[in-house]
């Protein structure tokens, strides 16, 4: 893992940089480029801009670690709120939440039955649920939650991290329950011993789980690409291609924002494409995690600075 990334995700964890950085007028300019705003309508009204051209949305509120289960549960609530919102303005889009951000930290307990709620308005109003993945703390406790909400639920998928070493069998484990997988590299400090240092060897592993999905989808699996990296988007489709897979047996996802050219033209020749929406107050750790990911992008905040 490259110095600047190395860095960037250690300052992700900083609660004093994530005050001061969050009171310079020029961070949030930057942070702009990557959510339409802060509160729920900018991004109601993006993923209807979306929608008129095309793209399929997945909206997610910021946040993570929480530490006080009335703010989990207040949290459930507006996701509750999203869903009927969504409803409302006959949007086809997803939710995405972290575990950690319905209160995992606090009660277990309570954050299932939170996902139980959610899954199930979900499936009410025609929308489906995705679960994040953590860091690799959370990986073997989001994976029994995981399970266990989909026995009683069709409509949730989770996220894998190609960069752990542990996913292969992971995702050998769940293939059996034709799961929703939305694949990603990873996006976390992790050693060295849990997760592959090198990007070449990430990139091989996200190419074989990826084909692995394909090869389940006709069984039921749902594969989902969660990434911007046209290589492996083309070589998944030819893949694709090449089993004979019907349009739409799997989605591409990405994140607003990055590579918004590549969003419509995977759209235009007939992918499913969803895009990402973050919005919400606790942008700092997840925007660091976005500079780590292109440290070409801290470049971008200088410029708003100057
Ligand atoms: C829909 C979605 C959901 C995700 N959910 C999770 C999750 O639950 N858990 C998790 O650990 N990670 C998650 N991630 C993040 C993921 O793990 C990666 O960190 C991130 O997607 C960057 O990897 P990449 O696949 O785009 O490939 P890379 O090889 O990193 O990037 C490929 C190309 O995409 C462009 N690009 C990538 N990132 C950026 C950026 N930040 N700014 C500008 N250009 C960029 C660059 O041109 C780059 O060359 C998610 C990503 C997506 C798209």
């Amino acid at each position: 893992m490259s110095l600047g990334r190395t860095l960037l995700l250690r300052a992700s964890r900083s609660a004093f940089l994530a005050a001061q950085l969050k009171r310079r007028a020029f961070v949030g300019r930057a942070v702009r480029r990557f959510m339409p705003g802060e509160e729920l309508p900018a991004a109601l009204d993006a993923a209807e801009r979306l929608a008129a051209s095309g793209l399929n949305t997945v909206l997610t509120q910021l946040g993570e670690n929480l530490t006080s289960r009335a703010d989990a549960d207040a949290v459930r609530d507006h996701y509750l709120g999203v869903l009927r919102d969504l409803q409302r303005h006959r949007l086809r889009a997803h939710i995405s939440i972290k575990l950690t951000q319905l209160g995992l930290d606090v009660d277990r307990g309570a954050c299932e039955r939170s996902l139980d709620a959610l899954a199930a308005s979900a499936e009410g109003t025609g929308s489906f649920l995705w679960i994040d993945m953590e860091d690799s703390h959370y990986t073997d406790l989001t994976l029994g939650i995981f399970r266990r909400a989909r026995a009683a639920h069709a409509g949730v998928g989770l996220c894998l991290q190609a960069y752990l070493r542990r996913t292969g069998a992971d995702l050998d484990s769940l293939l059996p329950l034709a799961p929703a997988i939305r694949l990603v590299k990873g996006a976390y400090a992790e050693p060295a011993d849990v997760a592959f240092p090198r990007k070449a060897d990430v990139d091989a592993a996200y190419l074989a789980l990826g084909e692995r999905l394909l090869e389940h989808a006709a069984r039921g699996a749902r594969p989902v690409f969660g990434t911007h990296d046209v290589r492996l988007i083309e070589r998944l489709r030819a893949r694709a291609a090449k089993l004979k897979l019907p349009p739409g047996t799997c989605e591409f996802h990405l994140l607003y924002g990055i590579r918004d050219a590549e969003q419509r033209r995977l759209a235009a020749e007939g992918e499913t494409v969803r895009v990402l929406i973050s919005y919400g107050t606790a942008w700092f750790a997840w925007y660091m995690r976005r500079l780590a990911e292109r440290p070409a992008n801290v470049w971008f905040v200088l410029k708003n600075l100057i």
